[in-house]
């Protein structure tokens, strides 16, 4: 179907941050497939295990028990405070999970009419329930009737969900503290606090999209975790199966008595393999201490951009947490992930128009990200 459009390349194959093609001609990867491939491509300790897990067992179903996906359930809690956790396959799937937990919630309450309560430039994903809360018109164009029920309401203006909250039975907030793809916009630390608080007050749950901005991307295992809040839901997927599809959605006490036997399923959610995989994937996080070195690779990136781009009349901003980072350009639609890959062997990614994103294996180094950072100078220096 031609849903996609891609450009006329391909890899064969993967070592760290580059990529391959069949004529082995290198490429930077500074996208990890969108967020996904926190430890680079071909990790030899995950090409291991999947290659044992392979041999042993792939999938059984959640008619029995699976060791591996309660001994994964127990490691995310840790990492997330959270109390149990729904696995899935992606990360609007772990969206649409959270968001039948709020219906759940609301029920509960004898909600008659309940509200969720989205930002604007907020990206859930593309199931139906999960893009109508993307605030995306192009996302959404041609595909109405979309469920209802959703207040769309500007980032960072607590005035507003007062102004909501006492008008509506509003019943749930979804937000993600690192908007992705609407441009790496980051949420005020104040405002996140204040949010958490009126939830807290009103027994509305929060929920926190965790499925671009977790798994260490920003430094913590969750971003939430930079703002010192605590949320009731936290989704996840893209980097926690480096590559392996996996989604989960995560709940606190509260959360967790919601769903009964029979209330929701998957089939393949947190089989046998994925779970081996993912639990691999965090371990690896904690051995090699990844959390302080994106933490480190962040700030010397941010300040690498600033001094080789900073200047530049096309650059408007450039902001990010730990390896989410963001170039905000002045002109829309430019060519720059053309131009990066076919002059500079770069991939990246341009969203909202305007806004270069990049979002590298968590595992790259200073000199790779100076290479980059004079790679990008070089294409956006010829729109000037
Ligand atoms: N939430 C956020 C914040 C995302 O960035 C994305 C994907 N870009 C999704 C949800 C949807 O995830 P998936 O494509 O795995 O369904």
């Amino acid at each position: 179907m031609k849903n996609y459009k891609p450009y006329p390349i391909s890899f064969e194959k993967g070592k760290g941050i580059y990529l391959y093609t069949k004529k082995n001609e290198e490429y930077i990867d500074a996208i990890s497939g969108i967020g996904v491939c926190c430890l680079g491509h071909g990790d030899k300790k995950i090409t291991k295990v999947i290659s044992n897990q392979a041999n042993k067992l792939l999938h059984t179903s959640n008619i029995y028990e699976i060791n591996k996906q309660k001994e994964l359930a127990k490691n995310l809690c840790k990492i997330s405070s959270m109390k149990s956790v729904f696995f899935c396959n992606s990360g609007s799937e772990a969206n649409e999970t959270a968001m039948k937990l709020a219906r759940l919630h609301a029920n509960k309450n004898n909600l008659k009419n309940p509200k969720m309560i989205v930002f604007k430039n907020g990206w859930h994903g593309r199931s139906f329930m999960t893009l109508a809360a993307t605030s995306s018109e192009s996302a959404k164009k041609g595909f109405s009737p979309l469920p209802g029920g959703f207040i769309t309401l500007p980032l960072n203006d607590i005035n507003e969900i007062h102004k909501v909250i006492k008008l509506k039975q509003v019943s749930a907030i979804m937000i993600e503290v690192i908007q992705g793809e609407g441009g790496i916009n980051i949420s005020e630390k104040n405002f996140l606090k204040k949010l958490r608080d009126i939830t807290k007050k009103k027994d509305i749950l929060l929920i926190i999209d965790e499925v671009q901005t977790g798994i260490g991307r920003t430094g913590k295992w969750f971003a939430y975790q930079n703002f010192g809040i605590i949320p009731d839901i936290v989704t996840s997927a893209k980097g926690l199966g480096n590559g392996v599809p996996i989604g989960a959605c995560m709940g606190n006490q509260k959360v967790s008595k919601l769903f009964e036997p029979g209330s929701h399923g998957s089939t393949f959610g947190g089989n046998p393999f994925v779970s081996t995989i993912s639990l691999e994937v965090l371990k690896i996080i904690k051995e090699r201490n990844l959390l302080d070195h994106v933490n480190e690779m962040g700030k010397f990136f941010i300040n690498q951009l600033k001094d080789d781009l900073g200047n530049l009349k096309i650059v408007r901003e450039i902001r990010g947490m730990g390896l989410m980072i963001g170039i905000e350009l002045k002109k829309p639609n430019l060519p720059v992930v053309k131009d990066c890959l076919e002059k500079q062997n770069l991939l990246l990614n341009l969203t909202s128009s305007n806004i270069v994103r990049m979002l590298p294996p968590l595992i790259i180094k200073k000199g790779q990200l100076k290479t980059i950072s004079k790679k990008l100078k070089f294409v956006l220096e010829s729109y000037e």
